[in-house]
């Protein structure tokens, strides 16, 4: 059903009104046949789980507490469960208490909640270009107007935020809050310096900026580096958010805030609001595999099996691009990101891509302001590592194909890429 049609439109409230999914979406369902090798949805390879200790876990829960499984919790969440989240925050550094947590169903309502508390219409959010597509989705809902900061690969461009906090307070006007994702960045594939880290925790102090610190990807390094964190580095200017889907699994739903205690409050208030508060049955899962599993060396597991991934990729990109494509190296977690040269939008190349039988998630998708024309994620964590190259081939003779189109059609001439707004892409597996 087209927006405009909709014999509903009237009655929605504002924010719902201007929502709508990208023509992209339906590309996806596509893109999920067996045939094609789907480097799109950021899917962590769940088939690396010991299956058995999974079942095993699940069944001890039932079978040793499952009155208290099966039944409502509080709203902050298990006060065990965050006991061991504050152990899992700790092995990377993180520093937290048991008191400031609040569970949350997975990251993405920690940042729809962390949204609905902070952002007004209209407020100025800042937030990395390109960035998580569900961080957007979150602030859209609140009609925040996200404002994009550019990276490199040393990640965020601090002098760039530095210029646009300077002319956001030459405006009279303060930004709400900035969202970063400092480790391993979704879906640049970049990483925060530490140098930059601590100008960043400067520039908030100067600035009194609040930040949103998502931290997904934080424990997969490939070499088993951890960065400091914004919350430690200033934790009272920090709401941070954690996961355990990419570190146990995304279909425990399992995620949480750490942040300073008046903010906590207010959080755990909105949260009873939306559902009351978290399963204890998937809560009690992620406690017993805390407790019983070695899950510091499951954690290794899947990092190992990302890196072996990345190298395929990053050897398949080499060896199958054309001249002028560029893309990120990513020393950790799931994501390349992809530059094509001016001529090609990768938005429009989706459908052929599918036809060649591979799939990405257009740039577009993960800024506010349509910019991305020229950008595409490749995820690489779920396919297999033997059909990585096949994609990435596949994806190579696509664009050496268009690229001599546009040479046959512009020659030298090739005009830049177009500013084009899209709905959503939707969310399918981060
Ligand atoms: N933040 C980022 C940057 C992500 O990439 C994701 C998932 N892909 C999430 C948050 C949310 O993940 P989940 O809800 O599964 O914890």
């Amino acid at each position: 059903m087209r927006v405009d049609t909709d014999p509903y439109l009237e009655r929605y409230a504002a924010r719902v009104r201007g929502m709508r999914a990208s023509e992209i979406r339906a590309l996806f369902a596509v893109a999920s046949r067996p045939e094609v090798v789907s480097f799109a949805g950021g899917m962590p390879d769940t088939s690396v789980l010991d299956m058995e200790a999974v079942e095993a876990v699940t069944a001890q829960v039932i079978r040793e507490d499952g009155a208290t499984a099966l039944q409502y919790g509080g709203g902050q969440g298990r006060e065990q469960l965050r006991e061991l989240l504050v152990e899992v925050m700790r092995h990377e550094g993180v520093p937290g208490r048991t008191d400031e947590l609040i569970v949350t169903v997975g990251g993405q309502q920690a940042l729809e909640l962390i949204a609905k508390c902070f952002v007004d219409p209209g407020d100025i959010v800042l937030a990395e270009g390109p960035t998580y597509v569900g961080g957007l989705g979150a602030l859209n809902s609140h009609q925040a107007e996200v404002r994009h900061i550019d990276m490199d690969a040393d990640g965020l461009r601090i002098d760039l935020l530095e210029d646009e906090l300077a002319r956001i307070a030459a405006d009279g006007r303060r930004p709400k809050l900035l969202y970063t994702i400092p480790n391993h960045q979704n879906p640049a594939g970049v990483s925060l310096t530490v140098e930059r880290r601590h100008r960043l925790a400067e520039l908030a102090e100067q600035h009194d900026l609040l930040i949103l610190e998502d931290n997904p990807y934080g424990l997969l390094d490939f070499a088993g580096r951890t960065n400091p964190s914004l919350r430690e580095l200033i934790p009272d200017r920090v709401v941070y958010v954690g996961t355990v889907s990419k570190t146990i699994a995304p279909g425990l739903r399992t995620g949480w805030i750490a942040a300073p205690a008046p903010i906590r409050d207010k959080l755990v208030l909105l949260r009873e609001a939306a559902d009351l508060c978290p399963s204890n049955l998937t809560q009690m899962i992620v406690e017993r595999w805390l407790v019983s599993q070695p899950w510091r060396e499951q954690i290794k597991r899947f990092t190992t099996v990302y890196h072996e991934k990345a190298e395929a990729m990053l050897g398949s990109l080499s060896e199958h691009m054309p001249d002028g494509v560029d893309w990120t190296v990513p020393a950790g977690a799931f994501y390349v990101w992809l530059t094509v040269p001016a001529g090609i939008d990768t938005s429009d190349l989706l459908a052929k891509a599918v036809n060649h039988r591979v799939a990405y998630v257009p740039g577009r998708g993960f800024y506010a302001d349509g910019n991305g024309g020229q950008q595409a994620r490749l995820c690489f964590s779920y396919p297999e590592v033997a059909r990585i190259g096949d994609g990435v081939a596949r994806l190579g003779e696509l664009l050496h194909e268009e690229l001599d189109l546009v040479r046959a059609v512009f020659g030298d001439d090739v005009p830049p890429a177009r500013r084009r707004h899209e709905g959503p892409t939707g969310n399918r597996g981060g």
